[in-house]
C-alpha cells in the first residue's frame, strides 16, 4: 500500500519536473554529513583518538572532519544527489542548501546554480570576524591529511592564525556562530534571488527535500511563500518527520512523509 503510494509520487514529481520551466531545489536537514562511516579510515579513528586523550587538539577536529569529506565519496547522500541530478540537470534550476559539508559537489550540479548560505568547509575566517578576508584552507588540510596518514601526531601541527589579529582561523560557515562571515554566500545568494525573481509568473516546481525547522527563514518559509504567490507553481515537501502541509497550500501541495535522501534513491530503481 505505501509502495504503491510512493510510487505515486514520483510519477507525480516527474511529470510536475517535466512540465516545469524552472526548478527551485531546497536541500536540508536530512542531507546533512554525519560522519558515519567515519570507521572505514583507521587512521582518522586514530587522530580523532589523540585528540579525546589531548583537547588542546580538540582545533583539528574541523579538519579532521574535511579529511573525511574528501576520502568518502559513496554512500546514500550521494547517491541521493545523483538521482536528484538526474531529475533535475537538463531544468533551469537553482539549489539552496543550508548543508555545510559541500557533498553535493561530488556530483555534477553547476556550482554557479548553489547557494551554501549556511556556509562550507571551502573557505577560512579569522574566527574573530576581525575583517572580511577568505583564504584557501586546501595546503593545511593537506598538512592534516598527510600527517594522520603518516601517524606523525596532530600535536605535530600549528593552528592556522588570522595574520591581523592572530585569532584562530576557522571555517567560514555557521559553526562560527555571532562571528560567522556571511560575505562568503552573498554573491551567490544574489544571483539566487535574481533568479527567483525572474520565476515568478513562470511555472517553477518547489522541491523541499528533507529541510527542518532548525533553520525554517533559510528555505521553508521562503519556499512556501514562493509557492503560495506563484499561480503556476507545484510544491513537493519530502520529509521524514516534518511533511505536513501548510493549509495555505494544501491544494497545491504534495506531502511527501519519507526521509528525502530515501525517496530520491527510489529513483535508481526505475
Ligand atoms: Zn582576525
Amino acid at each position: 500500500m505505501e509502495k504503491a503510494e510512493m510510487t505515486q509520487n514520483q510519477k507525480l514529481l516527474e511529470e510536475r519536473l517535466e512540465d516545469a520551466q524552472a526548478v527551485l531545489v531546497g536541500i536540508g536537514e536530512e542531507f546533512n554529513e554525519e560522519f558515519e562511516e567515519i570507521a572505514r579510515f583507521p587512521e582518522l579513528m586514530s587522530a580523532l583518538e589523540e585528540v579525546d586523550i589531548n583537547p588542546t587538539l580538540e582545533w583539528t577536529v574541523p579538519f579532521l572532519e574535511k579529511c573525511y569529506i574528501k576520502r568518502h565519496n559513496e554512500g546514500r547522500v550521494v547517491d541521493a544527489y545523483r538521482a536528484l541530478y538526474g531529475l533535475i540537470k537538463d531544468k533551469d534550476y537553482f539549489i539552496v542548501t543550508t548543508c555545510i559539508d559541500g557533498n553535493i559537489e561530488k556530483v555534477d550540479f553547476n556550482r554557479k546554480r548553489i547557494v551554501e548560505p549556511c556556509g562550507s568547509y571551502k573557505a577560512l575566517q579569522c574566527s574573530m570576524n576581525c575583517n572580511n578576508e577568505l583564504t584557501s584552507p586546501e595546503d593545511f588540510t593537506q598538512l592534516v591529511c598527510q600527517a594522520i596518514l603518516d601517524g606523525v601526531g596532530l600535536d605535530s601541527l600549528e593552528r592556522p592564525v588570522c595574520r591581523l589579529c592572530g585569532e584562530p582561523m576557522a571555517f567560514n560557515n555557521i559553526l562560527c556562530e555571532s562571528h560567522y562571515m556571511e560575505e562568503g554566500y552573498q554573491p551567490q545568494w544574489e544571483k539566487y534571488t535574481d533568479w527567483l525573481q525572474h520565476t515568478l509568473h513562470k511555472k517553477v516546481c518547489i522541491l523541499e527535500l528533507g529541510v527542518g525547522m532548525n533553520l525554517p527563514g533559510i528555505i521553508r518559509w521562503p519556499f512556501e511563500k514562493a509557492a503560495y504567490y506563484n499561480e503556476k507553481a507545484s510544491f513537493f515537501r519530502v520529509n521524514g518527520q516534518l511533511y505536513h502541509m501548510t493549509k495555505e497550500l494544501e491544494q497545491k501541495g504534495v506531502s511527501i512523509a519519507e526521509n528525502a535522501v530515501d525517496f530520491l534513491n527510489r529513483f535508481h530503481n526505475e
